[in-house]
This record gives C-alpha cells, structure tokens and sequence, in this order.
C-alpha cells in the first residue's frame, strides 16, 4: 500500500490545504494528514482543537487519516512505512524553505521523498496566518476554510 504523508501545522486548516490533500488523496492509496507540532511555535489554535477541525474537514474522504507527532515527520513517516512527504507549493517564497526541508528531511533518513503540489488557482493566497487576519478585521472567511473551522472561530 502506496502511503503518502501530508504534514503541517494546520492552525487552522483551510481550504487551500484541502485542495492539496484532495489531490495527494488521487495519488495515494492512503494519506496521513499529519499535525506536525512545534511547540516553540506559537498557535491560534490548540492541538487538540486543530485535530477536532481536521478530523471533521476529512470525514467523507475514506483514504484519509488524521494523526499528530511532536517528532520529525521523517521519522513519523518511516514508522507508518511511507516514504512519500506530501507538501504544498504557493509562490516562490514557499519554494525556498520546502527547498531547505526536503534537504533537511534526506539529511535525516535518505529513503524519504517529497511530493510538492502546486497550489491551486484559486486558493493559492491562502494562509492560515491570512485567515486569522481576516477573521480579526471582521471579514467572512467561511468561503476560505472548511466548516468546522468557522465554527471553531465562533468560540474563540
Ligand atoms: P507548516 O508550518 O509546516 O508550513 P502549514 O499548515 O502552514 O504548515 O502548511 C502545510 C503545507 O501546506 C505546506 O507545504 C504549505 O506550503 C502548504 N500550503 C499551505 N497553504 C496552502 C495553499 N493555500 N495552497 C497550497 N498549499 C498550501
């Protein structure tokens, strides 16, 4: 079975990486969407919270998985026998650190593989930091992010 790992912080999810995750889910026999958490990242959001919204954004896509690690995704992925790391690719900026990752990641274990994606059309501007900054000036983010993420913004 072809496993594809689809890491991030995910704070929160948006439909930007739903697009990306729809795609690696045709490409893939299953995809672990993976919480990777950096806790010297500060979040908007709780893991447990960040998993709640993702569990329910994925519940109709039957080869998807959500999980977290607090670990290198490397070594995540080699536990769960993948050697596939799925990531996305917005603009040139995204292109210089997931340059560095995917050198960084065969530092770690030389198996492994990155997948980029491009992001598409219309949701290439999308950013989870994007979504808080519009959500804080009173903007309507529902059509940028899954349900389960506007619901989450109404509690907080
Ligand atoms: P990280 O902190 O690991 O970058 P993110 O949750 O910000 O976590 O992003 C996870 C992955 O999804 C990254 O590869 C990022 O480039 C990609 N991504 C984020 N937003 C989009 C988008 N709108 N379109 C395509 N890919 C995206």
């Amino acid at each position: 079975m072809r496993i594809g790992i689809y890491p991030g912080s995910f704070d929160p999810i948006t439909n930007g990486h739903m697009d990306i995750l729809k795609r690696a889910a045709a490409l893939f026999d299953k995809v672990i969407l993976l919480l990777a958490v950096n806790p010297s990242k500060k979040s908007t959001f709780s893991v447990e919270e960040r998993l709640k919204m993702m569990k329910e954004a994925v519940k109709d896509m039957p080869n998807v998985e959500v999980d977290f690690t607090s670990g290198f995704t490397v070594n995540y992925a080699k536990k769960v026998g993948s050697s596939h790391i799925i990531r996305g690719l917005r603009a040139v900026t995204d292109f210089e650190y997931e340059f560095q990752l995917a050198a960084a990641n065969k530092f770690v274990d030389s198996d492994v593989d990155m997948v980029f994606l491009m992001a598409g059309q219309t949701t290439s501007f999308i950013s989870s930091s994007m979504i808080n900054e519009l959500h804080k000036n009173g903007a309507d983010i529902s059509p940028l992010v899954p349900p389960s993420v506007v619901e989450a913004y109404s509690h907080l």
